[in-house]
């Protein structure tokens, strides 16, 4: 079983979200998609969060209204039918961080769904997973630590498949939420700011996967960042340890937290152009190579 996962800018419109059922459609082996909320709408729902704590109920209407406009625009297009409305939410004006997780949480909630309903349109039977009770964190709000042992049973279970048996909740391609999890008592956490590509790293090592791929609107891994930096070039093959250094000198190529349960498990994880799919992009993996290339990301 292999790991995909899609941020924001590949899930942004209808035609990001049916050039994702493309590519999972040309798969054989069984797959974990974890998808970031579309586009911009964490950003968006942020908005929302400050304006809540505000008070300033106009502002939260207007936001909340684009918001809505946007999914229901993307869902028209794609003929499917998606329910907006909020999930049940435990959210109090007790705490910033605590109101911050329940609201954003739904732009990852709404992407998977509209993303599964899609796949079934399409014929991709799939399976919807609420990470909401399957990735178990403490209630550090909006930087939720996961409870490893707790995750890695609940995906056991759920993924798991028994030879010979009739196994009714399998399904060959399941679509999860990157970025959110919950507390054992059943509160929405998220992992912080661009946390999906963690999310995929912790499914692929509880799972034992083959490998993870990122799907971005890059190439693959680059030296420089392309938009300011028009010599970057594509780094075919990374190890770990560079890929952990490239990480941390600030390179948006993949979330730090991402390399160490890959590391752990020795999973490989390729980062490919959405566009592109047969290209070969870059890949991180346990190699004696060392980066001899310069790499200038800026900070
Ligand atoms: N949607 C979240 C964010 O924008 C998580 C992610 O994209 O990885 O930060
Ligand atoms: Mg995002």
């Amino acid at each position: 079983m292999r790991v995909f996962k899609f941020g924001g800018a590949s899930v942004k419109d209808a035609e990001g979200i049916r050039n994702l059922a493309r590519i999972v459609a040309r798969e054989t082996d069984d797959l974990a998609v974890v998808v970031s909320a579309m586009g911009k709408t964490t950003n968006a729902l942020e908005r929302v969060v400050n304006a809540l704590w505000l008070r300033e109920q106009e502002q939260v209407e207007r936001e909340w209204a684009l918001i809505e406009e946007y999914h229901r625009g993307v869902a028209d297009e794609l003929g499917v039918t998606l329910d907006l409305r909020f999930p049940e939410t435990q959210a109090t004006m007790d705490s910033y961080d605590e109101l911050y997780d329940q609201v954003v949480s739904w732009g990852e909630l709404m992407s998977t769904r509209l993303v599964s309903a899609y796949l079934t349109k399409v014929g991709i039977r799939n399976e919807w997973l609420d990470m909401t009770r399957l990735l178990i964190t403490d209630a550090t709000f909006r930087a939720a630590q996961v409870d490893f042992p707790a995750t890695e049973d609940n995906l056991l279970a759920h993924f798991a498949y028994r030879p010979g048996a009739e196994y009714a909740n399998r399904a060959r391609v399941r679509v999860l939420q990157g970025f959110i999890g919950g507390t054992a008592d059943g509160r929405r956490t998220t992992l912080g700011r661009e946390g999906s590509d963690y999310t995929a790293a912790l499914v692929a090592a509880a799972l034992n996967a083959e490998s993870v791929t990122i799907w971005k609107d890059v190439p693959g891994i680059l030296t420089a960042d392309p938009r300011k930096d028009k010599s970057a070039t594509l780094i075919p093959e990374l190890s770990y340890e560079d890929a952990e250094r490239l990480a941390a000198s600030g390179a948006q190529i993949i979330h730090r937290k991402t390399i160490f349960p890959l590391e752990r498990k020795q999973i490989p994880l390729y980062v490919k152009p959405f566009l592109q799919p047969d290209a070969p992009g870059s890949v991180i993996r346990n190699t004696k190579l060392k980066l001899s290339v310069p790499v200038n990301w800026g900070k």
